[in-house]
């Protein structure tokens, strides 16, 4: 848990959030700034930097495990999922998250 962690704080319950979907480790919640018509950060509660950062084989499969339940219980099934990694690559939140979203069309090669 880092105190300056926005991700941290939300997937801890500092910070009020509904939670889309919680498993012991894993927290799915809305995208504050929703880039389709549904959004879901799928977010470890421990503070992971990146995906570079994530060496637990049980905690990468609760990831997907929660990302699928999530999605499942929205009645989603086509959606795109991202993990920014790096600056290069995008991320502005160093707490490792799965984007998800749905609800548009996708383009490919993403920008
Ligand atoms: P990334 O650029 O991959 O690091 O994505 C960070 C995402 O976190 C962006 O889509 C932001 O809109 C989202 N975000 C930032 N702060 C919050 C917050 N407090 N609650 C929910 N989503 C957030
Ligand atoms: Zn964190």
């Amino acid at each position: 848990m880092s105190d300056s962690c926005i991700f941290c704080k939300t997937a801890n319950g500092q910070i009020p959030s509904d939670f889309v979907y919680e498993t012991k480790r894993v927290v799915v919640f809305k995208d504050i700034n929703p880039q389709a018509p549904t959004h879901l950060l799928v977010v470890p509660k421990e503070h992971i930097e990146t995906l570079n950062d994530l060496n637990d084989k049980d905690l990468t499969a609760e990831l997907f495990e929660a990302l699928k339940a999530a999605v499942k219980k929205l009645g989603i099934s086509e959606y795109r999922t991202v993990i920014n990694t790096g600056k290069g690559a995008g991320q502005e939140v160093f707490h490792l998250h799965i984007h998800v979203m749905a609800g548009r069309s996708f383009s490919w090669p993403a920008g």
